[in-house]
């Protein structure tokens, strides 16, 4: 029985708000706070009337200010805050969490406003504070980061001595229906995929033009897409943490249609995050960009197809050579009849909402800064199928990669 604040009213929000109310006999008591109240009011009363929870509140506050947070904090005095809102308030959301003695867990690491960079150093330089706190903070509890760790933690502890090489494969090969529209957060989604590609290879980071790695893999289901190499953050945990692996790249199918409005984007100057000014204002022409396109949340109603996310590992086992894959297909129409999102930001919400039912229940505990490769794959596995994600694995298949 416990009391839980969720930070983000967006598609994730909507998934973990959900998924928690379905989990009563832990999320007894929940608030959903965010930028805007009258979009958790909704979700809060849809989650109401689709699970029959009743103990659900919603607040305004905003997440980059830390006395608001705090105060809101002191008064629902929550065990633990769910942040589902931008990657920009993680660190404002954890200084809020210690002042106010809360556990702490996120899907995405901090990245700063005005520069697209994605690393764990930030949220790290937090391990002392939590320790001595004696609170708990987990990074990166979605689906990638998220279950890609904890997919990789499992094959190390029941497959592997030494893994070797790491691709993870992110396969979305759903149809929404529109010409351009991305599955989450447009602003975070484009920052991301618009970036130079990154991968580990021997030791190092190299470092290649954006989409420059491509080729064909298959998925299960779903079969051939091209994907491409691109920098995904769960790498630089990944890497720290199993040291053996000589390789380890994230994989990620586009559409050529996707690729060329995503060219188009860039070269007009649209992804740009430098503040230009218009008509004597300053506007930064991705956060405007974001503005006219789909909002990511409102995709679900049309979405067919299915998601493909998993994780292609080789290594050694007993001293012979083994390959490993292990994934989970998600359907966008299973997602919006459930939850009136569509699959990504169920894909999301459900490991967010199954990460804290494990802290709030003591099968992950531990005071510090954790990423959740370094937990018990095996509570989280066992439960993540009757959440609504069920996983697949195979032993000694081809790889393609
Ligand atoms: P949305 O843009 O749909 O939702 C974000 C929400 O956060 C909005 O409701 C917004 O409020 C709120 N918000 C923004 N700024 C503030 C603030 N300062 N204070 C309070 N609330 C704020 O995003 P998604 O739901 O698609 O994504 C949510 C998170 O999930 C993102 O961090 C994203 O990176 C992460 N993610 C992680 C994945 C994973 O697998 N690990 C995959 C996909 C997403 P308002 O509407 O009022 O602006």
């Amino acid at each position: 029985m416990s009391k839980v604040m969720i930070i983000g009213a967006g598609g994730v929000g909507r998934v973990v708000t959900y998924k928690c109310a379905m989990n009563p006999d832990v999320f007894s008591e929940i608030m959903l706070a965010s930028r805007t109240k009258s979009k958790c009011d909704v979700i809060v009363a849809d989650a109401k009337r689709d699970t029959g929870h009743t103990n659900m509140h919603t607040a305004a506050v905003d997440a980059e200010n830390v006395p608001e947070l705090v105060a809101l904090l002191k008064e629902f005095q929550p065990e633990l805050v769910i942040h589902v809102a931008l990657p920009y308030q993680d660190l404002t959301i954890m200084d809020a969490c210690l002042e106010a003695g809360v556990h702490y867990l996120d899907t995405a690491n901090y990245e700063p406003k005005d520069e697209a960079k994605f690393e764990y150093s930030w949220q790290w330089a937090y391990q002392d504070r939590f320790k001595e706190a004696g609170l708990t903070a987990i990074l990166g509890c979605g689906f990638d980061p998220g279950v890609t760790s904890i997919f990789t933690a499992r094959a190390a502890k029941h497959h592997f001595d030494e893994m070797h090489y790491l691709d993870i494969v992110d396969c979305n090969a759903g149809d929404h229906g529109k010409a351009f529209a991305t599955n989450f957060n447009p602003e975070i989604n484009i920052r991301e995929v618009t970036q130079k590609g990154r991968y580990y290879e021997n030791g190092e980071w190299v470092e290649t033009e954006p989409h420059e790695i491509g080729q064909m893999l298959s998925y299960p289901n779903i079969g051939p897409r091209k994907s491409y190499v691109i920098y995904h953050e769960e790498l630089e945990s990944l890497v720290k943490n199993y040291p053996t692996l000589k390789r380890a790249r994230f994989w990620m199918t586009f559409g050529d249609e996707y690729l060329t409005h995503l060219r188009v984007i860039q070269n007009i100057g649209m992804a740009g995050i430098e503040p230009v000014k218009f008509k004597g204002i300053d506007i930064v022409p991705l956060e405007f960009l974001k503005a006219v396109l789909p909002d990511p949340g409102e995709l679900g109603e049309n979405y067919e197809g299915e998601t493909s996310i998993g994780c292609r590992i080789k290594g050694i086992k007993d001293g012979k050579e083994k390959t490993y894959y292990i994934w989970n297909n998600c359907s966008h129409e299973a997602a919006y009849k459930e939850t009136g999102a569509q699959g990504v930001s169920y894909t999301t919400g459900v490991p967010a909402m199954l990460g804290a039912k494990m802290l709030l229940t003591g099968k992950w505990s531990g005071a510090g800064v954790f990423n959740v490769e370094e937990f018990n794959p095996d509570p989280f596995l066992e439960e993540l199928g009757a959440q609504g994600l069920s996983w697949q694995e195979e032993i000694g298949g081809d790889l393609e990669v």
